[in-house]
């Protein structure tokens, strides 16, 4: 990309209807706190760093209560403590964002977001490896 081009982040909000997104935000925080946080910090677990095992770091910021905390060694950015892997399971299984809300999304804003998010994401993934073919990389996919 060209130093004089300007970079456009298209976000989910971005496609969404203001009604759509005030009903997702909506049903997002009643599972947050009926599916993820219904019990006093049980089912949480505290971790070290997941990417470096360092046990030196911080918190650094709180979002929808959940702690993220920054490893002083590696520089990655972690939730601790954090739902078990069967809480997490609850999310998707229990959860009325995902049981009504999230396909409903996807039908409805399929194009915009392949045009605006998914393209774009895909695009800018391959540039950084075509330019980065002969040098050691490492490249981490979540979700
Ligand atoms: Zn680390």
């Amino acid at each position: 990309m060209a130093k004089t081009q300007q970079k456009t982040v298209v976000r989910e909000n971005d496609i969404r209807s203001d009604e759509f997104a005030k009903l997702a935000d909506d049903y997002y925080h009643l599972d947050l706190k009926n599916v993820i946080f219904d019990k006093d910090g049980k089912d949480f677990v505290a971790i070290d760093c997941p990417a470096c095992g360092g046990t030196d770091h911080e918190l650094s910021t709180e979002i929808h209560q959940f702690s993220y905390r920054l490893c002083e060694i590696c520089d990655t950015l972690f939730v601790s403590p954090r739902p078990t892997p069967e809480k997490l399971g609850r999310w998707y299984t229990d959860s009325e964002y995902v049981g009504k809300i999230r396909f409903q999304n996807l039908a409805q804003h399929r194009d915009q977001r392949y045009a605006n998010i998914v393209l774009p994401r895909i695009s800018s993934f391959l540039e950084k490896v075509s330019s980065s073919l002969n040098k050691s990389i490492t490249i981490l996919d979540i979700g």
